[in-house]
């Protein structure tokens, strides 16, 4: 007598990252994938997934909560939004100048109670007390990835120099765990620079376009090679978060071949907006968005395996909170919603315009950053075992963007207006069907925030 399955998949494409696209079905048992196969098996529940792809569900590395709005506020705006858009797993970075040892408690309570989505907590290092009790975040807290700004912002976050980079590394060797090392990679008095004289030239009279004048290329190459540099010189990983740069690209390029040690991310916003796009206020951002040659050359860097992840650096914010439309564009704050769009914005741009194999573009989604942050095979993966976390893809649906139509909190989208072409039509989080055509069925929150 066979086993009977919990849910069944039947007829779709199974994409297996960075390998290749199959006809099988896939079942689901107790939470986890059980197995793949062309034959059909009893099971309770069942899905025709006829003419669509099921991939593992999409792993975004880098997003923001609780900055604009309280923490809890946004596990259940913010997670569940991207939920239905196909995004199952979230790595969010948790700043301040206080102890972890004081904040973190609350803030895995309020995870596991609040959140659709799981959870990967990225804690942020900037003080030396947060340095001096690293060691306890990854034993006590089960964390193993921590975050630098080697460029902050002024007055909130601090920039850290070169040497506190190489004592956080030393002290990550000592947890006796593979740790890994975010990254804001960007030379801080260079910025400072040309925020200088662009404020000298122009004064007040900057548009959108010209703020990506205060970040030129340099200042990202430049902190890349040195980045590298501290990584290779303490033998520990590092992550470089949202890169922008095609200079960057090609200089990661002949840089890894020799250096173990750097892993890259993009994020789908710099893979889709030029600074020169008619869009105002909304796609003012640190770092900037740049030129379409820059916008090709991270696609290079994709295609190439240069980039490992892509992420969206979401921080989920209105039009009155961003000031977005002050008639002087210093004072627009940097961010935006985007989580929900990141896989269209990928199956659009990268797969349809761009051609990439699709299994290439989606080990950037669920494959990469789950190894990369110590989560694969439990996630990023459809083998047996696996978490059941599935998004089945339409490939060929077309919709339009509209901020009215989103689920996040946010009252702007910085895609307002656009057609993409891909999307995700089902989201399935540890063996449950969660969000179906757009919208959520289980209204449950099942995030947890994951120990590694
Ligand atoms: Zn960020």
């Amino acid at each position: 007598m066979a086993e009977i399955m919990d849910l069944a998949i039947l007829n779709g494409k199974v994409v297996i990252p960075d390998d290749g696209v199959y006809p099988l079905n896939v079942y689901v048992k107790d939470g986890k994938i059980k197995t793949l196969s062309a034959e059909v098996l009893p099971a309770r529940e069942t899905v025709d997934a006829a003419g669509k792809y099921v991939a593992p569900g999409i792993i975004d590395p880098h997003i923001h909560l609780g900055l604009f709005a309280p923490l809890k506020t946004e596990l259940g705006t913010e997670t569940r939004a991207a939920l239905i858009s196909g995004t199952t797993t979230q790595g969010v970075f948790f700043g301040g100048p206080q102890s972890h040892l004081e904040s973190f408690p609350a803030v895995r309570a309020d995870i596991n109670a609040h959140s659709f989505t799981d959870i990967i907590p990225h804690l942020v290092i900037g003080t030396d007390q947060q340095l001096a009790e690293l060691t306890r975040y990854a034993r006590e807290f089960e964390v193993a990835s921590f975050k630098i700004y080697m460029n902050g912002i002024p007055g909130l976050i601090p920039n850290v120099s070169d040497g506190f980079i190489m004592d956080v590394l030393a002290e990550m060797k000592k947890t006796g765990k593979p740790c890994i090392l975010c990254s804001h990679t960007e030379n801080a008095s260079l910025v400072a620079r040309a925020v200088r004289l662009l404020r000298e030239t122009k004064g007040e009279q900057i548009t959108v376009a010209d703020w990506t004048l205060t970040h030129p290329e340099i200042v990202e190459t430049e902190a890349v090679d040195r980045l590298a540099h501290l990584a290779a010189e303490a033998r520990c990983p590092v992550y470089i978060v949202h890169l922008t740069a095609a200079a960057s690209v090609r200089r990661l390029k002949e840089l890894r071949l020799g250096n173990p040690y750097v892993s890259v991310e993009t994020t789908s916003p710099y893979l889709s907006i030029r600074h020169t796009d008619s869009l105002g206020g909304a796609i003012k951002m640190e770092p900037p968005f740049r030129t379409q040659q820059d916008l090709d050359g991270l696609w290079q860097g994709i295609a190439e395996g240069v980039i490992d992840t892509i992420g969206t650096d979401n921080v989920t914010m209105t039009i009155a909170e961003k000031n977005m439309n002050a008639a002087n564009v210093w004072e627009v704050l940097p961010g935006y919603a985007a989580s929900e769009h990141h896989l269209s914005v990928a199956l659009d741009e990268g797969v349809h315009q761009r051609r990439l194999p699709l299994e290439r573009v989606l080990a950037c989604m669920t494959k990469n950053p789950a190894r990369k942050f110590g989560l694969y095979p439990r996630k990023g993966s459809l083998l047996p075992g696996s978490d059941a976390d599935i998004v089945l893809i339409d490939l060929e649906r077309e919709k339009k963007v509209t901020a009215a139509a989103t689920h996040t909190r946010s009252d702007f989208s910085i895609y307002e207006g656009r057609v993409f072409k891909g999307w995700g039509v089902m989201t399935i989080k540890g063996g449950r069907i969660v969000a179906k055509d757009g919208a959520l069925v289980d209204e449950q929150p099942r995030g947890v925030c994951l120990r590694r």
